[in-house]
């Protein structure tokens, strides 16, 4: 399974000093764990993927990590800043002497996120390259992308919006989807219900008056069902699968043979 490992660019208030960059009333480190906790979810939910999170440590700490769980890809999300608060956007970088493969995810990435950001008037920057110790350190393909600019007072009103951010978070990942090839997740239904059933939500939604709940051999069983006049009506087909009978219908004869 494929293994992306995120870092979320600095330490954190909690951890230490390390909050990257300040302005606007906001912190580079709580926008970027509010960024990954999206892409995490988005990405765990949906696709076969193996999502981690480096540890807030040094730099050294945080590619040591990567390379240490073999991450298929090292992507390292910040928020920018500068002394002049004029300058905003969003930029994308790969490492000077970065592969093929890092060249060909970073086009990828760079253009989901611009699709997205373009509805709220981002600037795009570009697709840069620089000598970055996470780039530069982690063995696998590896972008590092500086969302927005915390310093300017437009950048910061986007930064400071939830569904923005959440939005972002989204972007990032199809951008991670679609340069990762990603498989979307087959989701089995009967094992979901199984799991619902375990934790007795489904019963509770089925336990209304108007239906009933089933057992076979002590076991409980999702069934849909119906009572109507003091009968309990469950289909034919979800019958036969309870009890791992086949049936046929034949709509001619108006004729169902369970074998
Ligand atoms: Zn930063």
């Amino acid at each position: 399974m494929t293994i992306i490992c995120l870092d979320k660019g600095h330490k954190g208030k909690l951890l230490g000093q390390d909050c990257g960059a300040v302005g606007n009333g906001l912190y580079e480190s709580d926008l970027t764990d509010i960024i990954v906790e999206g892409i995490v979810n988005h990405l765990k939910n949906n696709y076969e993927v193996d999502v981690r999170i480096a540890p807030r440590g040094t730099l050294t700490d945080r590619t040591n990590y990567a390379n240490s769980i073999k991450a298929d890809y090292f992507l390292s999300i910040h928020i920018n800043s500068a002394v002049n608060t004029n300058a905003f956007g969003f930029e994308s970088f790969i490492h000077n002497n970065a592969s093929q493969k890092s060249l060909d995810i970073q086009n990828i990435l760079h253009a989901e996120i611009m699709k997205y950001m373009k509805q709220y008037n981002v600037f795009d920057r570009g697709k840069k390259r620089a000598n970055f110790a996470v780039l530069r350190n982690s063995k696998c393909s590896a972008c590092l992308i500086e969302n927005l600019f915390i310093s300017n007072v437009n950048d910061a009103k986007l930064l400071k919006d939830d569904n923005f951010l959440n939005g972002l978070s989204k972007s990032i990942s199809n951008g991670l989807v679609l340069g990762l090839g990603l498989k979307k997740k087959v989701v089995d239904k009967k094992e979901e219900i199984k799991e619902e059933i375990k934790d007795n939500t489904y019963i509770n939604i089925l336990n209304t008056k108007d239906s009933v709940k089933v057992k076979i051999n002590d076991e409980n069983v999702y069934v849909e069902n119906y009572i109507i006049n003091d009968h309990i009506y469950f289909s034919v087909k979800d019958f036969c699968n309870m009890f791992g009978k086949e049936y046929k219908w034949d709509g001619e004869k108006r004729e169902i043979s369970i074998k």
